[in-house]
């Protein structure tokens, strides 16, 4: 098969490539000059609606969550990058890349040569066989990662009920918890375990985990703390029918969920880009998010970027406002060089679970400070590093409140003594904005409130309210 060539090609067809092509299209990009290569059957989608909704009784269904209408744009369809010009080649695998020749080859035998090349091939679930877990292939033990996973898990939980409704959701991160309130409205009966003393440890205080489990233990979810999963019993007909765990003991299981962890797709371009052998991991680049090789850029879970606001050190970012905002950055750049100056970015984490919600903006570095009241299911916690108040989390804040957070964060104001921090609360972030809400605006990682709006309307999943929420959003985002 002949070579053809694109001015701009994406390989990875996720999250990050439908705002890479909202950029391009809003750059000026002519038609013919973007090619984008995903893998799955799909043009690029919210992928937190998987993990929220998608397998609720009556999830929402494509096309009701394609980006960008998470981050506040368009439902850009299929139709829509026909109509722009854009070659979107889904259900194709790039099985190898020249970076030297500048072209890349397909599973169909195509080849495409480029100018310019944006990496944005994400994260592949780490699955329990890599530790060695004994019968870890076995029906009924799923992954959520794209849409096939959740289709599948839908045919899961079907069969689950046909059984004994016991359910397993192994590992205590995002998808164990999201997964697990996800599942709950079907009826079931869940456990969920991990080896940490509390749920979310990478981020959650032992405050902001034990409101956390008191909640879900309220909600019916039973949690085991401190406990591996090693293993999974036959049920005698190839489907696991047991957890089995590391110091001994087991849990009953008509269907396993498993949330334990990502790792980035760099095998591509293993030897012929600079990569992070060590921790974060992933596909070294600039503050311009280009790779060592100039006409390459890397951006989402795959870049391994310099966090210029915390220091220079070498950051990833397995989260969808990076994804959305690297998207944008570097094709921005691909189109102008030097027109962004650099990838600023201020981590910013979320989640929903049940009817909560919270939001935490920059680094959970340094000393946890906690404000408010756990009972009234108001409350937060700040960080305070060298002096400085350098991250900030809050439980059920409004749009105002939130926004709060997220200046003290970019700002890192100086921290009066903890005491005083913690009963000043909400007031230390709402006096701390107001004061700096000039700097604050020219930060990179806005999360402005049509674009919360947005994804409130794909995760909620309901078309009606995905409707009303998108008329507001409409009225947000023409002010
Ligand atoms: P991805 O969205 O993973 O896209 C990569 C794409 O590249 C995939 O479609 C993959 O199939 C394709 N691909 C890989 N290799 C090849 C190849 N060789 N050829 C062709 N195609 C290839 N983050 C949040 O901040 N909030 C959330 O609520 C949230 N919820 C999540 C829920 C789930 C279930 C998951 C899995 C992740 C969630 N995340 C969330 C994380 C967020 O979705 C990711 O950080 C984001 O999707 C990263 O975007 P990306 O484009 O880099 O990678
Ligand atoms: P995670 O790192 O958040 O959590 C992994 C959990 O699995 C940890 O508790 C870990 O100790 C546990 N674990 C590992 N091996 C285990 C075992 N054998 N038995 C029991 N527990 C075990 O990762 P995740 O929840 O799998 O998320 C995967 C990816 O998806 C990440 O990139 C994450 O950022 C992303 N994601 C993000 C969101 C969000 O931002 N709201 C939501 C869903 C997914």
């Amino acid at each position: 098969m002949s070579e053809q060539h694109y001015k701009y090609v994406v390989v990875g067809g996720g999250q990050a490539a439908g705002y890479a092509a909202r950029e391009f299209v809003s750059g000026g990009v002519k038609p013919g000059e973007l090619l984008i290569i995903g893998k799955e059957d799909y043009v690029s989608y919210e992928r937190p609606t998987l993990s929220k909704a998608y397998c609720k009784p009556e999830g929402p269904k494509l096309p009701a969550f394609h980006a960008t209408v998470g981050g506040g744009g368009e439902k850009q369809e299929p139709a829509w990058y026909k109509e722009k010009g854009i070659e979107y080649l889904t259900g194709t695998t790039v099985t190898s890349a020249d970076i030297k020749n500048k072209s890349i080859s397909t599973d169909k035998g195509q080849t495409f040569s480029y100018d310019k090349l944006m990496i944005a091939t994400g994260s592949t679930n780490i699955t329990l066989d890599t530790f060695g877990a004994k019968n870890a292939k076995l029906n009924g033990i799923y992954y959520l990662r794209d849409i096939a996973d959740g289709d599948a898990l839908n045919k899961g939980i079907a069969d689950a009920k046909k059984k004994n409704k016991e359910v397993v959701i192994v590992g205590g991160g995002y998808i164990g918890m999201e997964v697990s309130s996800m599942l709950k409205p079907h009826g079931l009966n869940i456990t969920l375990v991990f080896p940490e003393d509390r749920l979310m440890s990478r981020l959650f205080t032992p405050e902001i985990a034990s409101y956390y489990e008191k909640y879900y233990e309220e909600k019916g979810i039973k949690l085991l703390k401190g406990k591996l999963a090693s293993g999974f019993v036959d049920a005698g007909d190839g489907s696991v029918k047991a957890v089995e765990l590391k110091d001994g003991g087991s849990l009953p299981a008509d269907l396993v969920v498993v949330g334990a962890g990502a790792k980035p797709n760099t095998d591509l371009f293993d030897g012929q880009l600079d990569l992070l052998e060590e921790k974060p991991g992933g596909i070294k680049t600039n503050a311009q998010l280009q790779t060592s090789h100039p006409d390459v850029y890397a951006v989402g879970d795959i870049a391994a970027f310099p966090q210029t606001l915390y220091g220079g050190g070498s950051s990833r970012q397995e989260h969808v406002q990076h994804a959305r905002n690297s998207a944008a950055f570097a094709a921005s750049e691909m189109m102008a060089p030097g027109k962004r100056g650099e990838y600023n970015y201020l981590p910013y984490f979320y989640s929903r679970e049940f009817d909560r919600a919270w939001q935490f903006y920059g680094v959970n570095q340094g000393e946890p400070v906690f404000f408010g009241d756990a009972s009234s299911g108001k409350f937060g916690s700040y960080w305070i590093d060298n002096g400085k108040v350098v991250g900030a989390f809050l439980e059920s804040g409004s749009g105002d409140e939130n926004n709060a957070i997220k200046q003290v964060a970019t700002v890192r104001p100086s921290a009066p003594s903890k005491d005083e921090l913690s009963k000043a609360g909400l007031d230390f972030a709402t006096k701390a904005s107001q004061k700096s809400a000039t700097t604050v605006a020219s930060v990179g990682s806005s999360y402005s409130s049509s674009q919360a709006l947005g994804d409130m309307a794909v995760i909620g999943g309901f078309i009606l309210a995905a409707f009303a929420v998108r008329r507001l959003r409409n009225l947000a985002y023409n002010r």
